[in-house]
């Protein structure tokens, strides 16, 4: 696709679950729709390595997909549940939606071929049940449909900023990495659906392309984030051996999460949950134990890779050889979602405990929105792990995947229908904002944009983990607003060929995730607070004239 000049009725920003279903839910209703996606839409983010489990109730699943499951698992505990999961600190009206909304998502795809294997809760799985089915075919099924029901992709395309004409959001102007040109899309309504910031963080295990860079346009345009903070972490994935960072197969089957009791040790052997939570130890909440990990860490009694050990030593070989013969996802040869583990159970089983660490998993906040995706700008709107508010500070397995589909089909079918009522869009050269896209690639000199990338990926890393300490908090606000004033304005790629520059790329990153970082600071800063216990509050991130601003908002006492 080239650079368009009749306006589409609705733009997409982003190819993943979110997004595609958007598109699909908006072109279902005969809009003129496109995606545009930084990566190749279904092959970049979240949802295609995701390991595709949907929370949805045994309800529903009887009742809506005609599933063998539950019945008694019903709406109303699965509401609770997502509600007591996020601390109360979600929003019920969003929580609601999704309980109420997800079996219809879940019917258009049964219908589609998608088979939903059925899982109950239980341990390690969380209350209530789901559904699975693996990320890329999750992902596979969701852009088919979206073809089929005309949705056009416009694919390697880094969006940039939002363009506004005075009746509001008209369109995206960014980077076709394919061409090196700088091209700006027009349309009357547009779907913020990037996902979530955790590429920010140097311990992940999400891909990396998340920046934040719909959290930041969304910021310029006049949208909020809510409660920007909030971040899902996994306790305890693989830190060493390399080759296997980021993976969570040794807690989630066999750990805790597993039912499996191994064991958490400091590097002096000491079973430090016991200070954290001697009833449950190993088994407390996921954000305990990440936290409690952490502290380890940054006390000075972690490991020399900067973990902890996950230790085994305590049990007979024969009980984890025994794993794969009867669990359910393990397959024989240590084979789990794809992944070979023979490798790793070999290092296990030779030295008796492998080092771990928590890695950012999930952004819980982002942009902020009603039920029907509908910002507090008019004719943006927004969905998936883009936004927040939903959850509250840590979520219910399966239902970020939940919240693609039901936000997905909210925001496609406003931005419709906002476009619906929109006659037409102007066009204009947007010649500063194309200035300031080109600036690191025109400049001749200066900083090596994956440099400042780096600083950013490291002091989120250090203070933005699952244990904020105010006084690093305020030091790493003045750093990054300091990187934002003094190092943005010098980046300089240090190669010139415009097409699939990895410099530029890193440089318009380096924008988006310094604006996003701040604020994820400023909010993680205000819950830090000592003086405050009550945290029955929300925390709203806004960008006035003279900055970012961070304002609290007591649960309940304000509407989008
Ligand atoms: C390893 C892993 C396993 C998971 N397993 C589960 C699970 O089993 N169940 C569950 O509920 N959740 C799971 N999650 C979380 C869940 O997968 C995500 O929350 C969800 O897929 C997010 O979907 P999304 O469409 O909002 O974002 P994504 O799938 O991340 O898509 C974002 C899209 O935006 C694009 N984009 C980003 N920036 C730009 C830009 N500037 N311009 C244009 N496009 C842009 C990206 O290229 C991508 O296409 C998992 C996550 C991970 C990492």
């Amino acid at each position: 696709m080239t650079g368009s000049v009749d306006p589409f009725d609705v733009i997409v920003l982003g190819g993943g679950a979110a997004g595609s279903w958007a598109a699909f839910h908006a072109a279902r209703t005969g809009a003129n729709v496109a995606v545009i996606a930084k990566g190749l839409a279904g092959r970049a983010g979240a949802t295609v390595s995701s390991g595709g489990r949907i929370a949805v109730c045994g309800e529903t699943l009887v009742d809506e997909l005609g599933l063998d499951a539950d019945p008694t698992d019903s709406k109303e505990k699965f509401f609770r549940n997502i509600l007591d999961g996020g601390s109360h600190l979600g929003d019920p009206f969003l929580a609601r939606a999704v309980v109420d909304g997800v079996g219809a998502e879940l019917r258009i795809l049964q219908d589609e071929g998608v088979q939903f294997p059925v899982t109950p809760g239980g341990v390690g799985r969380g209350p209530g049940s789901s559904v699975r089915t693996p990320g890329p075919d999750l992902q596979r099924a969701i852009n088919r449909l979206a073809v089929r029901a005309g949705v056009r992709f416009w694919e390697d395309f880094h969006a940039v900023e939002l363009l506004r004409d005075d009746a509001g959001p008209s369109g995206v102007i960014g980077v076709d990495r394919n061409s090196g040109t700088v091209e700006t899309i027009a349309a009357k309504a547009i779907v913020v659906a990037t996902g979530g910031t955790s590429s920010n963080w140097l311990k992940r295990d999400t891909p990396e392309e998340l920046a934040g860079d719909g959290q930041a346009m969304a910021l310029r345009a006049g949208a909020e984030l809510i409660d920007a903070d909030f971040m899902q972490f996994l306790p305890c994935c693989v830190l060493h051996p390399q080759l296997w960072r980021g993976q969570q197969f040794t807690w989630r089957i066999l750990g805790p999460q597993g039912g499996i009791h191994a064991r958490l040790l400091n590097r002096h052997g000491e079973r430090f949950m016991a200070r954290w939570s001697p009833d449950k130890m190993e088994f407390a909440s996921s954000d305990l134990v990440s936290l409690a990990v952490a502290a380890e860490i940054t006390e000075g009694r972690g490991s020399p890779g900067g973990g902890v050990y996950l230790s085994w030593a305590h049990l007979p070989r024969a009980l984890l050889n025994d794993v794969p013969l009867w669990h359910e996802q393990v397959r024989p040869g240590w084979n789990w979602q794809g992944y070979e583990l023979q490798g790793l159970m070999d290092i296990l089983f030779a030295e008796g405990a492998i080092e771990v660490a928590p890695v950012a998993h999930c952004s819980l906040g982002g942009i902020r929105i009603d039920g029907t995706g509908a910002t507090r700008v008019g004719g943006l709107f927004a969905c998936g792990e883009a936004t927040g508010g939903l959850h509250g500070i840590d979520r219910l397995q399966g239902t970020a995947l939940a919240q693609a589909l039901v936000q997905g089909r909210a925001s496609g079918l406003s931005a419709a229908d906002h476009a619906r009522g929109r006659a037409s869009v102007s066009t204009g050269s947007y010649a500063d904002a194309r200035d300031r896209i080109l600036a690191p690639l025109r400049r001749e000199d200066g900083l090596t944009p994956h440099e400042v990338r780096e600083r950013l990926v490291t002091l989120t890393d250090a203070v933005l983990g699952p244990r904020r300490i105010a006084a690093e908090l305020d030091e790493a606000l003045a750093t990054v607003r300091d990187i934002r004033e003094n190092a943005l304005p010098r980046l300089a790629c240090r190669t010139r060929d415009p097409r699939f520059n990895r410099d530029w790329s890193d440089a318009l990153e380096c924008d988006s995730a310094s604006l996003a970082i701040e604020a994820m600071i400023l909010s993680a800063r205000s819950r830090a607070e000592p003086a405050s216990d009550d945290l029955r509050w929300n925390g709203i991130v806004s960008l006035r004239d003279d900055g970012l601003a961070h304002e609290r908002h007591l649960i309940g006492s304000e509407t989008i």
